[in-house]
């Protein structure tokens, strides 16, 4: 369990490094704590060491997990969402991360209303076109914002991705950069209905670069929690 307080202070250290280096409030880059397969003692104990973001790839694990976590904590939904279970997390999770497709939004939309909430959602986008992640493709984003802005039920609050695995995540630098312009480009068009407020990119092994480059919102498992089996 201590070794969980430590990784959240070293990373915490790590990023106010960065944003003192880059000219950032070290307190505008919210780390998301990744709880997927990890216990909901550890969890409780992250939140008690100061995580108040916890992320889930999963909707069955956020049913499983959701009475047993302390009650003072934005959960996000950061796996693919599947239609169908939508219905199930919408009074639950405060972002969803992975909106990819219009048929999911437009459910996402209806539950939200239905329940009398307006549901933050993030768009993701695959911007390296790895045939294995989901995500629109990069070009496709202004047309895809601009198709989400008229659903009444969400609020399109900024942009995901993942980045390709690289043992050098320098690598990944371009990606990031690259999403980035994206997101400034679309927080300067004014959309209605849209407001690009986060920028969710970065994880265990690239979340420095991502920061670097602008992300806001990082998402880290591994780094906190320590090796786990998981699929992404
Ligand atoms: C698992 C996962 C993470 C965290 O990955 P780590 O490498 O363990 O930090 C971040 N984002 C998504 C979408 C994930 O599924």
């Amino acid at each position: 369990m201590q070794e969980i307080k430590n990784n959240i202070i070293a990373i915490s250290r790590d990023i106010s490094d960065i944003c003192i280096k880059k000219g950032k409030a070290p307190d505008s880059i919210t780390i998301i704590a990744v709880t997927k397969t990890v216990d909901t003692d550890r969890i409780n104990y992250a939140i008690k060491c100061g995580i108040r973001n916890i992320g889930e790839n999963k909707v069955q694990e956020i049913m499983a997990k959701y009475e047993k976590i302390e009650e003072n904590v934005n959960w996000h939904l950061i796996g693919h969402l599947q239609t169908n279970k939508v219905k199930y997390i919408i009074d639950k999770v405060a972002l969803i991360h992975s909106v990819d497709s219009i048929g999911l939004a437009e459910e996402i939309s209806k539950r939200a209303e239905k329940a009398g909430l307006v549901k933050d959602v993030l768009v993701q986008v695959n911007v390296a076109q790895e045939e294995t992640k989901f995500g629109i493709e990069y070009d496709d984003t202004d047309s895809f914002v601009e198709r989400l802005s008229g659903f009444s039920g969400i609020r399109v609050k900024g942009l995901m991705t993942i980045a390709p695995y690289y043992d050098d995540a320098e690598l990944a630098r371009p990606v990031f950069r690259q999403l980035k312009e994206k997101f400034d480009m679309l927080a300067a068009a004014g959309i209605p209905n849209v407001n690009m407020k986060y920028l969710s990119m970065g994880m265990t092994n690239d979340y420095k670069v991502a920061i670097e480059e602008g992300s806001n919102m990082v998402r880290i498992g591994t780094g906190i929690f320590g090796a786990r089996n998981y699929d992404l």
